[in-house]
């Protein structure tokens, strides 16, 4: 039994009627930590599990954090996720509530990070957010699902952080023989590191990263996204930190599932920028979730 869950796959009438297309939702949203990484990560726990590993150790506050904490009482497994001050007690709270020990370590991630690496020894797998092929595996089960409902859809909507949901996409795609479905990979203004990559024609880092979509928040994709940027169809999209908030709310009012701006971004496409699903009919939206946000702080960055 994997330990990610086969999610729904809805018809959206209210995302249908704001875009005039027809939208399709993959409810990654509910997974049990909150988001579609426990696809990848719960692929990569088990395997390292199975190779005789006794520890797991993350350095994501987000949902990485928490899907690798979920994976580790799964599977009976000790998790260390290794964190910043930054890091908000509610992240903290839900990734303790998984069992895992929280050691918080330095003032940015790139300190907590390094400690987390210091850390490990030959019993110890360390779990990458999203530059790991075992993860785009995993991730790719999403596609699977999708596929195996016979579902027909002409593009692929979906969120850019790191480029691990995007890699895993693009997998599932290809090996359910929809490598030519183009995917629009969305970010926010203050994350459009793919976007950045994309304009310069080679692997670019961004100086640094702002807004409120934090687990977009990653200066530089792996160089698998930004690879398979430059082999398949893939558009980006780049939309404010207003419309993947406003999208929050919307998408809360619409299918009662309270999402990360992270995940808003996305939603923003039918929502604010119809344009660009102009030349589709059928596309399949990646609800990825998340799990940080609260209804209080979404309504306050409505106001920005
Ligand atoms: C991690 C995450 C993303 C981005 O995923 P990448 O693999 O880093 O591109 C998007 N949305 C949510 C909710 C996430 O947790």
């Amino acid at each position: 039994m994997p330990l990610h869950l086969e999610t729904p796959l809805i018809e959206s009438l209210p995302l249908g009627l704001a875009s005039g297309r027809s939208i399709f939702l993959k409810m990654d949203a509910l997974q049990p930590p909150g988001s579609f990484k426990i696809r990848g990560v719960g692929a990569a726990c088990e395997h390292h599990a199975r190779a005789g590993k006794r520890r797991f150790v993350s350095s994501s506050g987000g949902n990485a954090g928490m899907a690798v904490a979920y994976a580790g009482r799964m599977l009976s497994i000790p998790v260390f996720v290794f964190v910043p001050e930054t890091t908000t007690e509610r992240a903290k709270g839900l990734i303790r509530q998984q069992g895992a020990d929280v050691i918080v370590h330095g003032t940015a991630w790139d300190e907590a990070n390094a400690a987390a690496l210091a850390s490990l020894d030959a019993d110890t797998a360390f779990i990458h957010p999203f530059d790991d092929p075992l993860l785009w595996t995993g991730h790719a089960t999403m596609i699977d699902e999708v596929a195996r409902s016979g579902l027909a859809f002409d593009a692929v909507v979906l969120s850019v952080g790191g480029g691990g949901l995007f890699a895993g996409v693009a997998e599932g795609l290809a090996r359910n023989g929809l490598g030519h479905v183009p995917i629009l990979a969305v970010e926010t203004e203050g994350t459009a590191s793919l976007a950045a990559s994309m304009d310069a024609g080679s692997l670019t880092e961004l100086p640094s990263v702002s807004g409120i979509a934090t687990s977009l928040a990653a200066r530089k994709v792996s160089e698998r996204a930004f690879e398979l940027s430059q082999t398949r169809p893939v558009e980006s999209v780049v939309v404010s930190d207003t419309d993947a908030a406003q999208a929050c709310i919307r998408f809360l009012d619409d299918h009662r599932v309270l999402v990360e701006p992270a995940c808003g971004a996305a939603l923003a496409v039918a929502y604010a920028h119809a344009d660009r699903l102009a030349r589709f009919e059928r596309i399949l939206m990646i609800v990825c979730g998340g799990a940080t946000t609260t209804v209080e702080r979404l309504q306050a960055w409505q106001e920005f």
